[in-house]
């Protein structure tokens, strides 16, 4: 299976990810991915390089062509849980001001995943969370962001769990609960 975490900066996606790549022995990735594409995408995010957010959509959709090899290719052997996909795409860069029937066809080679799960959280408390700050993780964007995830979350069936208030232990129980729900089925 290919499980998605999805979710604004702070909201608890990268702990979650791990968490339960962990306990399902699945392989664990992200994106920005370690692709050379990636790095240099961080590179950008910290504010060091200046680009048109259209070429920075295109940089995240060549990364995905590299990570997507690398996704395959393990989940011939095993599970595998990526923190951030596709609609970190799509909420990030349509916010950004880029026009999403570009993004989508940019993303055209992406796999299609089995769960994608969205954090969502209370937005002072994802701002608390976030350590450094990288050039979009400002309150008003975020805000936006998240509402643009829930919308996502309608049309694809994502499943939404608030974890504003809860300890992780918590929402690692909940993660699990649906995963099993999905599995079995
Ligand atoms: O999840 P992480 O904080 O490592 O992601 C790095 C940053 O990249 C995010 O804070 C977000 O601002 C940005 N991002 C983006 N578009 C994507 C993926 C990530 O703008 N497709
Ligand atoms: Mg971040």
């Amino acid at each position: 299976m290919f499980i998605v975490f999805e979710g604004i900066d702070g909201s608890g996606k990268t702990t979650q990810s791990k968490l339960l790549a962990e306990k399902i022995k699945a392989f664990w990735t992200y994106e920005p991915s370690n692709s050379d594409v990636g790095k240099f995408i961080r590179e950008i995010l910290s504010g060091n390089i200046k680009v048109d957010d259209k070429t920075l959509a295109l940089l995240f959709a060549a990364d995905r062509v590299e990570h997507t090899k690398l996704i395959k290719e393990k989940l011939k052997e095993k599970d595998v849980v990526c923190d951030r996909y596709l609609y970190s795409s799509i909420a990030y860069q349509s916010v950004a001001g880029v026009d999403e029937d570009f993004i989508n066809s940019i993303n055209k080679y992406a796999l299609k995943p089995d769960i994608v799960f969205l954090l969502i959280v209370d937005i002072e408390v994802a701002l608390k969370r976030v350590k450094t700050k990288d050039i979009f993780e400002k309150k008003d964007f975020l805000m936006k962001v998240q509402d643009k995830y829930l919308e996502l979350a309608e049309k694809y069936n994502f499943i939404v769990i608030d974890t504003t208030n809860k300890s992780i232990k918590d929402v690692h129980k909940e993660i699990l609960e649906q995963y099993n729900k999905v599995y079995k089925q």
